[in-house]
């Protein structure tokens, strides 16, 4: 990738995006690229310039109920890895996920994202387990309109029908990354395009779509650019970044860990690449104490909040700041607060879906 020059263009870049114009893979390879203080305020600045223009002041707040932590897969990645005899694992009963999730509305999220390992298509156990997860979404729906998130991993088309039926809003599926050979790596014996395809498939059922990207699993600069792009020509309606975790029981547990300046810069960039797009600052990966610099960075969703006391988990955290109780909406008021940013009223989530939507269909979104 043939970078564009420094020192000249970053401001010119810059206004660019803040023009809300369209930035080229090398200009974002550029962006990811910097490292002078002083370039890389600049950058931050501009990505608050365009968040505050599609978002205000306003940020959305978003439940996590990762709610089975069996899986098929064996990502080299993920400490839930099949292979990983040492993973904590549990499957919460149909009355602890109706409890988990009454705590939740009752603490004021947005959203609440039911997430859960990814069973192997046409077992008996994904059968169940997709069907419970139907379940649930319809009982929820029952008693109430708040947005629902599932992150059920890699499901065919009929569980996607079924799940959307039953008033999903948000289908979860994250690439992690856009470079191939290194997909095909870390996620042995899965298909790129099957995991692309499934996004597209929710799509058509009606569900809104989250991509995410991983770093710091030994891709290049190069690669992190095409994963942006790949994520923007995706039109997904939010993008997240979130940094490796070497968890000591995966094949990655020697991997070196990354920067969080290089998590940040990723941040700022997708905003200024996808300036009216929900974009999480995680709590998964930094807690509580990395959360004013995600936003600053330019994020306007926190997640993952996770209820103490039901014996949960994170995903890139097995314990992060969950039993201390520093991953709910009262936890994190006070940095809202530092940053000038408010939660956002509980009936504003749902017109900004429904802005979205129009925008894909050719109007424009926004607050
Ligand atoms: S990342 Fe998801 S699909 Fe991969 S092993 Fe972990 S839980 Fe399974």
């Amino acid at each position: 990738m043939q970078q564009a020059e420094k020192p000249n263009n970053l401001m010119t870049i810059l206004d660019k995006a803040i023009l809300g114009r369209a930035l080229s893979c090398e200009e974002i390879g550029f962006l990811l690229s910097l490292d002078a203080e002083e370039d890389l305020e600049r950058l931050f600045a501009a990505a608050g310039t365009v968040r505050s223009r599609w978002f205000g002041k306003t940020v959305f707040l978003y439940g996590f109920l990762y709610f089975n932590t069996a899986c098929s897969n064996n990502c080299l990645f993920c400490q839930y890895r099949k292979s990983n005899s040492k993973a904590t694992r549990y499957s919460k009963s149909t009355e602890m996920i109706d409890t988990i999730v009454r705590k939740m509305e009752a603490s004021g999220v947005h959203l609440i994202d039911l997430t859960m390992g990814e069973f192997a298509d046409g077992t008996k156990e994904a059968e169940s387990e997709y069907g419970r997860l139907s379940s649930f979404i319809q009982k929820i729906r029952k008693e109430s309109d708040i947005p629902i998130m599932v992150s059920p991993g890699v499901v065919n088309r009929s569980v996607l029908a079924d799940l959307a039926e039953a008033g999903a809003d948000w289908y979860a599926c994250y690439q992690e990354t856009y470079a191939r050979p290194l997909f095909a790596k870390v996620r042995p014996g899965q298909n790129f395009d099957t995991r692309y395809g499934a996004k597209l498939t929710a799509r058509e059922k009606g569900m809104h779509l989250e991509e995410g990207m991983l770093i710091g699993l030994g891709e290049s600069l190069e690669d992190r650019a095409n994963t942006i792009i790949g994520m923007r020509e995706l039109d997904a309606d939010q993008v997240r970044v979130m940094s490796l975790v070497a968890h000591p029981d995966t094949p990655m547990a020697d991997m070196a860990p990354t920067p969080e300046i290089e998590e940040l810069k990723v941040i700022a960039v997708m905003r200024l690449v996808m300036p009216d797009r929900l974009i999480p600052a995680s709590l998964d990966v930094g807690g509580l104490a990395g959360l004013k610099r995600r936003l600053e960075a330019g994020a306007n969703v926190v997640t993952s909040m996770i209820i103490p006391g039901m014996g949960l988990s994170g995903v890139a955290n097995q314990e992060l700041d969950i039993e201390d109780a520093r991953r709910t909406p009262e936890a994190i008021a006070p940095i809202l607060r530092e940053c000038g940013l408010t939660p956002a009223s509980a009936d504003e989530f749902r017109p900004w879906l429904a802005a979205r939507n129009h925008t894909r269909t050719g109007g424009r979104s926004g607050l």
